[in-house]
């Protein structure tokens, strides 16, 4: 079998930095239609749907002449991953599959991706750029707090990092008292973990009288795989001193690790020579020029196990082409703070809740853990904001929570143009999370 080249030169150890995210345009748009060209051929001989779908529209493999044509192509969405469970989708045989992740989905069967050793082999690529991006090197040491198993969060750092010679600390999530111990006792530099879990972790610092500055050599943090906002890296940065790096990924594509965001902060640098990129408005599917919002879709054009052509990820951003001062020169996308799938309609407004976070955060005296409580009525829809004081500002004066309280209002109302229950809570009463945290309670009826 012929598999599409792959820069092997920067898998190897010696040579972490990729000379690929530098590679000039010209020559990338060229390689990624070569590869592009290649998985569709790939997916139409050997994926049933994709090809039922392409003969519905009476498009062929060698249609594809440009990049743009692209846009000639079927779109996939998790839906098929469910209808199609376990591996109608893959593309390689079984002989050639060596690892499955399966991601949940809240109701029904979840999506099973089957992966080729080309394909993990893709994927931890993209991690290791990333941690070279953040300045992580061999010497430091990494704790994975992200959960290890079915769930591509733990892995994918993990192989990241001891691809790069770091050393790895294979945690998983969760027993967060022995997080702080190993941290300190091995000299932890870099921790890998969903923002919420991290929040969760500075709490139970704070608890044990623990100064990330002072006590620990924690300098980078590695957070994703659930939305967060500039206001919550702002908080945690300010809090700890380390580094809020960025990473993104998704299961269906290979995992954390698709894009990472460079120290000029422009956004998160896609590795397009493994992920091609497109921009949907999501009501008409048409595509996007670059700068303008809607949802973000993927091909895979170096993956075999499952090769996916134009997946909706449901997450909505920008890409952008202007040159990153970096150098790199794959393009950047807007960090996801809004997946289309989060948004809530409350009183006929279209609300997601990374703007009620930056709201919140824009108060000092407000701490990163909030819940957003949305229960029917039998007029207007209940819409209460739970969100904790920070210690220092908690008191009992009631004078001074209630100017708080109208200061948290304005904040939000600014940002939303509504008037939710503004609820301020004691510190360390509401849910912690140990991997991704629900911060919407939606109780209304459908
Ligand atoms: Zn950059």
């Amino acid at each position: 079998m012929v598999y599409p080249e792959l820069p092997h030169d920067v898998n190897s150890p010696t040579h972490p930095v990729s000379a690929m995210d530098y590679m000039p345009v010209e020559p990338l748009r060229a390689l990624q239609l070569h590869r592009l060209q290649w998985t569709v051929k790939y997916a139409y001989e050997r994926v049933p749907l994709f090809r039922k779908r392409c003969d519905e529209r009476g498009v062929r493999p060698e249609h594809v002449k440009t990049l743009a044509d692209i846009k000639l192509l079927p779109f996939s969405k998790k839906v098929d991953l469910r209808d199609e469970y376990p591996m109608g989708l893959r593309g390689a045989p079984m002989d050639e599959i060596v690892r499955f992740h399966c991601s949940s989905g809240t109701t029904g069967k979840p999506i099973c991706i089957p992966n080729t050793m080309q394909d993990i082999e893709v994927w931890k690529n993209g991690a290791m750029r990333c941690l070279t991006m953040y300045g992580i090197r061999a010497g430091d040491v990494i704790q994975v707090a992200y959960g290890y198993g079915l769930f591509t969060g733990g892995l994918g750092l993990h192989y990241g990092g001891e691809g790069l010679g770091c050393a790895v600390l294979p945690i998983s999530g969760g027993n967060t008292e022995r997080q702080i111990m190993l941290m300190r006792d091995l000299g932890v530099t870099a921790i890998a973990a969903t923002p919420s879990y991290f929040l969760r972790i500075m709490d139970e610092a704070k608890k044990q009288g623990v100064d990330f500055r002072r006590d620990t050599k924690l300098r980078h943090g590695i957070f994703g795989a659930e939305p967060w906002t500039d206001e919550m890296r702002e908080t945690i940065e300010r809090e700890t001193g380390i580094i809020a790096h960025d990473i993104y990924g998704l299961t269906e594509i290979a995992g954390p690790g698709v894009a990472g965001a460079c120290p000029h902060r422009t956004g998160l640098h896609i590795w397009e020579d493994h992920f091609y990129p497109e921009i949907i408005d999501p009501d008409t599917l048409e595509p996007l020029p670059d700068g303008e919002l809607g949802e973000l879709v993927f091909t895979t054009i170096s993956r075999c196990g499952t090769p996916m052509i134009r997946y909706r990820t449901r997450d909505l951003t920008r890409l952008h082409t202007e040159k990153c001062p970096c150098g790199r020169t794959m393009r950047v996308m807007d960090r996801v703070s809004a997946r289309s799938d989060d948004m809530l309609i409350i009183h006929g407004v279209n609300v997601f809740p990374g703007q009620i976070e930056a709201g919140l955060l824009r108060v000092p005296e407000v701490a990163p853990h909030y819940q957003i409580v949305l229960e029917s009525t039998d007029t207007l829809d209940r819409f209460e904001i739970k969100v904790e004081v920070t210690p220092e500002a908690f008191s009992d004066d009631i004078r001074h929570l209630e100017d708080l309280r109208k200061r948290v209002l304005d904040a939000v109302k600014s940002i939303i143009g509504l008037t939710p229950k503004i609820s301020l809570v004691e510190p360390n009463t509401l849910p912690r999370s140990e991997g991704k945290i629900k911060r919407v309670i939606d109780n209304r009826r459908k």
